[in-house]
């Protein structure tokens, strides 16, 4: 059971998570949203757009999206296995990768749009994408980063307008995901709203007993 799909709305822990799982299991993490900025990185024209999709919180297209992650997932470091975190995002890219390399469970860290919102609206990164929050998990300097002494931001998908966009698409999408999952018998939820700690101790028992 090597071959895991993290599902969760903004601000669920999903990354926080997938470091623990993807260590436990011994995988390699694939973030959809890593890839997209590598390529952003790159400032070509395709870059350009997939930037400008990213900074509103639309989703970029499937048939893209989809290349884009089957490329990494036939690397020789997925052969044992892989922690998908961002993709799949919606039924088409599921039977993407139901077709091509498959998904043995699908793990998903649930909570509310309210606590959603608290998270991310205080959320600040710094340019080495490391994470705080203004309330939750304050820098010891305000503004800077404690790692990198880089100055702190709200990254820009974060901003008000493109977090109850992403909502809106998350739920539009994923309850159509889900049920696909549920159907399969390969979907397990967890709750979200305790502590990133009992997050982390539930999904570990739960994958330590289906080893
Ligand atoms: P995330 O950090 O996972 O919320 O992703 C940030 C942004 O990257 C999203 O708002 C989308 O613009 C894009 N993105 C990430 N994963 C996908 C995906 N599977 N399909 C389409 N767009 C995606």
């Amino acid at each position: 059971m090597k071959r895991i799909v993290l599902l969760g709305s903004q601000g669920s822990g999903k990354s926080t998570q997938s470091k623990l799982i993807a260590e436990f299991l011994g995988v390699e993490i694939i973030s959809s949203s890593r890839i997209l900025r590598e390529v952003v990185k790159r400032q070509t024209d395709i870059g350009k757009k997939i930037k400008k999709l990213m900074v509103e919180g639309s989703l970029i297209p499937d048939t893209h999206m989809i290349n884009l992650m089957l490329e990494e997932l036939r690397a020789p470091s997925c052969m044992n296995g892989y922690l998908l975190d961002g993709f799949p995002r919606n039924v088409v890219q599921a039977e993407a990768l139901d077709e091509s390399c498959g998904v043995d469970k699908v793990l998903n860290i649930e909570i509310s749009d309210e606590v959603s919102i608290k998270r991310i609206e205080g959320r600040r990164i710094c340019d080495n994408r490391h994470v705080f929050h203004v309330d939750f998990k304050p820098p010891q300097q305000e503004g800077i980063c404690d790692h990198c002494q880089q100055p702190l931001h709200q990254r820009e998908d974060d901003k008000p307008e493109a977090v109850s966009k992403r909502l809106a698409i998350y739920h539009k999408n994923t309850e159509k995901l889900l049920k696909y999952y549920d159907n399969k018998n390969k979907l397990v939820v967890f709750n979200g709203e305790h502590s990133i700690e009992e997050v982390a101790q539930d999904i570990l028992d739960y994958l330590k007993a289906n080893a």
